[in-house]
This record gives structure tokens, C-alpha cells and sequence, in this order.
């Protein structure tokens, strides 16, 4: 069945442009007409494509707005985010899901990638369905309405040479044929629309050199995405450079871990040659730079990679922030603080990052976002410049493969979405000890 919907602004591949019909079947556009009369549903504004979250890990979103006390570093952080992995279960993470990726629908998100490594009880044995932590968060992505890429996360080892320690061992598998078959178990949730299961490498400090290959084959063999966590740290290549005397780049590569679905997740401190070989393979790189700021990461190489032919997509990673406007923007402030020139990205390459490329066209997905043009952000903005202006308070309407997620601002299935928030991330701070 056919739905017609009616954007008084639509940003299609040309630009910007007015009174555009958009035919939706199922989850595909199926015809977009320009100059078309006003009927169907009528969405006032500017419609954008669906925003794409490319990386996410619906639980850190306990600790946003939790700083610290004093001077602190990204593995200082990783000792907060290991305390509140060590109290979810499968009921709470269920909860806790369901309201994060209601925010990600309210702020313009239409897909959310989990790069999913909570796998085991607390105590760091299988749950009895040894996919039950997955499984609460396909049935999250369902409540809130959005799409889901699940990244079964392979996890194995704590550092180079080191076995999984204390919370760890809710991430880990016994052994890479353990996690193969645990994650070809999670790949019943594939439904060729909303849900689809992929495999991650956590890292390489995580999955052993000698392991590599066999994640990469399993991906392969049903031509599933491939995510990494690359190079976030200096700390990583230093411990990857004395294990290995490669690069982690290089060492993924030479682990046929580098291909066209293969995505690499931060992509921070990188050497020429590890952006050669990203490109050659054909590699996407995810930035996420309201985390990486977040965390003092740095700044990755967004220009370099782009230059060299790397596509670039975003996610909201540790949910610090989680406005996919201020994703795209940052890509580009990014830049402009490191290299103090203005505008190495246009406001459509920011869209296309923001949306890894979809597009309103026939044959995209029935994916729509549309923002508010005349807020006191983005009044006075030329269409072109919503990128640059909106942020996720100005998004009004959202359509997941065809059907309406949020509406006006409020979303249709998940009541009272803050207040979810709130208490869960309450009771999980309290079991988890005051921080
Ligand atoms: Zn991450």
C-alpha cells in the first residue's frame, strides 16, 4: 500500500527544494514528485533523510551529565563505564534501551549500529540464552521504532596477551568459534528491513591476532558489516607496535579484516599508510566526535580520510550528546580548530555523513526527519544552512520505514521518555554504588 507524504521543504540529492511528494511502499521510497499538490500527510518544515547512528552503546548513556572530580583520561572513564557494565541485566538493559533509542528517534535518528560486548551475567557466565542481553536490545530498538543494526561484539582477551579481569568477563567468549556460534544464533532477529545482525571486532587489544581472520570470514560468509574500534587512542598503537610491530590498521588489514563492509569506529591517531589502506579496501570510517571530545581522544583525520576516498558516516558512541546536527557540525568545526581554515566540508557532505548516505529518492529508505525551520535556531537559516543551525530540539517529525515514529515533537510509543531515563539510570547508579 502506498503513502503519500507532502513536505513543504524536502533536501533531496539536488538541494533544497519546495512542495515535494514523497510515495512510500513498505519501508522503500517508492516515487518522489516535485512541484506536488499538498495532500497526504503533511509534514511542515524541512524533510532531511534519516539520520544514521553508526555507532552506539545504548548503556553509556548512564553516564552522561556524571563527571568526574578532578583531571581524568579516557581509561579513568573506562573504569566508571566498567562499574555501571558490571550491575545491567537483560530486564534493566531492556528499559534502560528501549529509552535511549526513544531519544535517538526524538533527536532524528531512524537507524541506531549497537556495538553490542555485554554478553555475560554478572558474574561472567552465559545467561541460560546465552544471547539474552541481545535480545533485549532487538526488542528495544522495536519499542522506540527504530531501525537496528545489532554488532555482535567479539571480545576474547583484555589487552595484547592479557586474559579478560573483573568486568571483562561479561564481554568475553570462551573462543572465537564460541562467539560464531553465539552470534549466528542472534541472526534468527534478521528481518531484510528493521533489523539486521553484523559482527564486531572490539579491538584490537581484545580479539588476538590469530582470531581476526575468523570474524572476518563469518562476516563474509553472509556479507554481514564488519565494525572495528580503531586507533582511539595513541595507547592502542604503542601496545599494538610492541606486540606486533604493526599498526592496528595494518595488522586488521593483514588479517583480511579491511574491506568495502568493513567499518572502522573512531579512526583518531592514524599514519598515512593506515589511511592508504583504509582506502584501499574500500573501508568506511565512523567518527564520533562528541565522544571523542568528550573523552580527549583527539581529533581524527576526517579531511585525509575523505581525500582519500574513505567514507565517512557518524555515531553517538558514549551519548554524551545525542543530536546527529551537532555530530555533523563537529565533523566540521573539528577540522576547522585543528587546520584554522573554514569549510572542508560542505553542509551536503555533512547530511550525507549524518545519513551514511541515503538519500529521498525512489529506491531510499522510508526513512524522514523533519525539522522546524522557523525555531529561534533555525529561523532566518537558508535551507542549506540546517545542518549548520538545527539541532535535535528542532525536529518535529519522524517516519521509520514508512510508518510514523514521532510526531509534533512527542514520540508514539514510548510514553514519557525522560522520565524512563531518569529512573533507570537512577536505580542502575544506586545498585551500582553512589559515583
Ligand atoms: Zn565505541
Amino acid at each position: 500500500m502506498t503513502t503519500r507524504f507532502w513536505c513543504e521543504q524536502a533536501w533531496l540529492p539536488e538541494g533544497p527544494t519546495d512542495a515535494v511528494g514523497i510515495d512510500v511502499d513498505g519501508d522503500v521510497i517508492t516515487a518522489v514528485t516535485l512541484g506536488a499538490p499538498r495532500r497526504g500527510t503533511v509534514l511542515p518544515g524541512l524533510t532531511l533523510p534519516g539520520a544514521v547512528n553508526r555507532h552506539s552503546h545504548a548503556f553509556h548513556r548512564a553516564l552522561r551529565g556524571h563527571p568526574a572530580e578532578g583531571r581524568g583520561s579516557f581509561w579513568a572513564w573506562r573504569e566508571a563505564m566498567y562499574r555501571v557494565a558490571a550491575v545491567l541485566d537483560p530486564d534493566g538493559y531492556r528499559r534502560l534501551a528501549t529509552a535511549v533509542y526513544a531519544e535517538m528517534a526524538l533527536a532524528g535518528f531512524t537507524t541506531v549500529t549497537e556495538f553490542h560486548y555485554l554478553h555475560r551475567d554478572p558474574a561472567g557466565r552465559p545467561y541460560a540464552d546465552p544471547n539474552a542481553m541481545g535480545h533485549a536490545l532487538v526488542e528495544a530498538a522495536r519499542c522506540a521504532g527504530l531501525r537496528l543494526l545489532l554488532l555482535d561484539t567479539c571480545y576474547l582477551a583484555g589487552g595484547f596477551g592479557v586474559a579478560p579481569d573483573g568486568v571483562q568477563q561479561r564481554f568475553a567468549d570462551t573462543d572465537v568459534d564460541a562467539w560464531a556460534t553465539r552470534s549466528q544464533a542472534l541472526t534468527t532477529h534478521d528481518d531484510g528491513t528493521r533489523t539486521r545482525v553484523g559482527a564486531a571486532v572490539h579491538s584490537v587489544r581484545a580479539v588476538p591476532a590469530a582470531a581476526l581472520p575468523a570474524v572476518a570470514a563469518w562476516a563474509e560468509r553472509d556479507a554481514r558489516a564488519l565494525h572495528v574500534h580503531l586507533s582511539e587512542q595513541p595507547a592502542e598503537n604503542d601496545a599494538c607496535l610492541a606486540a606486533h610491530g604493526v599498526t592496528p590498521t595494518a595488522l586488521l588489514d593483514g588479517a583480511g579484516c579491511l574491506g568495502p563492509r568493513t567499518t572502522a569506529v573512531h579512526a583518531t591517531h592514524l599514519t598515512a599508510g593506515d589511511v592508504t589502506a583504509l582506502a584501499r579496501a574500500g573501508a568506511h570510517a565512523c567518527l564520533c566526535p562528541t565522544t571523542e571530545r568528550d573523552l580527549g581522544d583527539g581529533i581524527g583525520p576526517a579531511g585525509q580520510l575523505a581525500d582519500a576516498g574513505v567514507s565517512l558516516c557518524l555515531g553517538s558512541d558514549g551519548q554524551t550528546v545525542i543530536d546527529p546536527f551537532e555530530e555533523m557540525r563537529a565533523l566540521e568545526m573539528h577540522e576547522r580548530l585543528r587546520d584554522r581554515v573554514r569549510g572542508r566540508f560542505t553542509a551536503r557532505e555533512l547530511i550525507v555523513a549524518g545519513t551514511d548516505g541515503a538519500a529521498l529518492a525512489p529506491g531510499g529508505p522510508a526513512d524522514l526527519v523533519t525539522v522546524d525551520t522557523g525555531s529561534v535556531r533555525t529561523a532566518g537559516a537558508r535551507p542549506l544552512g540546517v545542518p549548520l543551525s538545527a539541532s535535535a530540539a528542532d525536529v518535529r517529525h519522524v517516519v521509520v520505514a514508512g510508518r510514523t515514529v514521532v510526531r509534533d515533537g512527542v514520540h508514539h510509543h514510548v510514553e514519557r521518555p525522560a522520565a524512563r531515563l531518569a529512573e533507570e539510570i537512577t536505580a542502575l547508579l544506586d545498585h551500582r554504588g553512589a559515583p
